[in-house]
């Protein structure tokens, strides 16, 4: 007779393979479905969140967690068995509070939503999206009644993106961050765009260095997809399956498809650096979205919009597009991709005015759950505070309040993770330079390898083990700190203003 802890693991793997499938379909549903697939993709997506939900929410697993919770108890900390039934029993606890249809019925809207939302967006039209965005919003509210209230009514949205924080917790950081990045912002707004920004900058081209430095980092053939979507973002079905997104813009370099590939490698990395035994388990994926963020903002940013970055990889990135940047030195390549520019686009934003775009969004949302602000009204409230924070002038909603899929998910409380993951990373990467050594002589020679293994070892490899506050004191050496990434983004700013 297998023992309990057997028993579990074994229908706890049958739960992942179901979730796994899901995330197949998601990914298929981003980057090959037609249109004509939305309404029999949302009907398999549903029947698949149906049956992960009951398996997971049965009395069985209730009754096995309760049986060892006494081995539970006898475990050291870190010991991954413990660490399984800890992750276990806190996802089961909240899975339990939320009834099978109601968690179907938000699957079944938010997948219809998709192809809406991307008409809407394409067409401008936030009218087409407002009585979906209704909708959601009423699921969404519903999902937070299953729950025992929280200090703050958007602590449970929060909650399912960054596990145990407080969205007090969140707004002490975003209110020590505001002012510093508007004056920023405000000291750089005159700079003008260089020319060669426009491109344009093929696709084919793109694709070719976008690999390149892909495997650069790390990502091994055997392992990575790349292929475009509307929306990049990174999946994995397998610690050795890891798919990755990208999209071509042939006449921005700020949305060149380097950077969001940088980017998703940088997720990519994380997915295929977790222990292999962690497969098939709660903690077989990254700790948390702001742990995840901040590792795709380490490869993307901190490293890939460094100049010993560039000093590397310039000559390659010319090579690509000789006609554009040929006659154009790396010192002002390199600080055009780093200049401070308020724009619409949040993925485009630099590096001090993407939290401006967080903050908006952050507060919109919270304004949204508590009822302060009507669907209608989202397009004014948006643009009033892009002028405010941005002095950016909305010209209409698809490059406004459309811009984003995560509403359209019900993807409330994702947003402050961003911002959250840029100031991990810093955190991160001064740990790591203490360890390493000198990491601009190994970016400058293209050796990424020992900044990936620390990464690995520190990070990448505890999966879900330990709970996102335990993550980021065992990986950056103390708790969530923004002053490292303010400092971090002024001395930027000194040294652009110097060169
Ligand atoms: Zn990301």
């Amino acid at each position: 007779v297998p023992d309990a802890l057997s028993t579990l693991k074994e229908r706890l793997g049958r739960i992942a393979d179901l979730s796994t499938a899901r995330l197949v379909l998601e990914w298929d549903l981003q980057t090959m479905m037609p249109p004509g697939g939305a309404a029999a993709r949302a009907e398999h997506l549903t029947t698949l969140e149906i049956l992960t939900h009951e398996l997971f929410t049965s009395d069985e697993v209730g009754n096995l967690l309760d049986e060892l919770r006494p081995l539970e108890a006898s475990l050291p900390h870190d010991d991954v068995d413990g660490c399984l039934l800890r992750v276990t029993r806190r996802d089961y606890e909240k899975a339990t509070c939320v009834p099978t249809e109601l968690a179907a019925e938000i699957t079944h809207v938010t997948t219809e939503a998709h192809p809406v939302w991307v008409s809407a967006r394409a067409g401008a039209d936030w009218n087409a999206f407002r009585p979906w965005l209704e909708r959601i919003l009423e699921l969404k509210l519903r999902y937070a009644d299953c729950f025992p209230p929280g200090d703050d009514p958007y602590d449970v949205f929060l909650d399912d993106f960054e596990p145990g924080m407080r969205t007090a917790d969140v707004r002490a950081i975003f209110d020590r961050l505001k002012p510093e990045l508007v004056d920023l912002t405000l000291a750089n707004s005159e700079a003008p765009a260089e020319r060669f920004v426009g491109g344009p900058f093929p696709s084919e081209a793109q694709h070719a260095i976008s690999l390149d430095v892909m495997r650069a980092f790390g990502a091994d053939d055997g392992s990575f997809r790349l292929d475009p979507a509307v929306h990049p973002f990174c999946t994995s079905f397998s610690v050795s399956d890891v798919r990755l997104t990208t999209r071509y813009a042939e006449h921005d370099l700020t949305a060149h498809s380097l950077f969001s590939t940088m980017h998703e490698v940088g997720h990519g990395l994380y997915e295929r650096g977790i222990d292999p035994s962690l497969e098939r388990t709660p903690l077989g994926h990254g700790c948390s979205s702001a742990l995840h963020e901040s590792q795709s903002r380490l490869w993307e940013n901190v490293i890939g919009r460094s100049l010993p970055f560039w000093r590397w990889f310039y000559p390659r990135m010319q090579a690509a597009h000789p006609e554009v940047l040929g006659s154009v030195p790396l010192e002002r390549f390199h600080r055009t991709v780093n200049g401070v520019r308020p724009g619409l686009i949040r993925v485009d934003a630099d590096e001090t005015t993407y939290g401006l775009h967080i903050i908006l969004r952050f507060e919109l949302e919270q304004e949204l759950l508590t009822g302060r602000l009507a669907p209608a009204d989202v397009p004014a409230a948006w643009n009033a505070r892009m002028a405010d924070y941005l002095g950016v002038v909305v010209p209409d909603d698809g490059v406004g309040c459309l811009q984003d899929v995560h509403w359209s998910f019900g993807g409330f409380g994702y947003f402050p993770t961003y911002q959250l993951g840029n100031v991990i990373s810093v955190q991160i990467w001064d740990r790591l330079r203490e360890d390493v050594g000198d990491t601009d002589e190994l970016i400058e020679r293209g050796d990424f390898a020992p900044i990936h293994e620390w990464l690995r070892e520190s990070l990448y490899r505890l999966g879900r083990m330990y709970t996102p506050e335990e993550t980021i004191r065992r990986v950056a050496g103390g708790p969530i700190d923004p002053e490292p990434y303010l400092r971090y983004l002024r001395d930027k700013d000194a040294s652009l203003a110097a060169a």
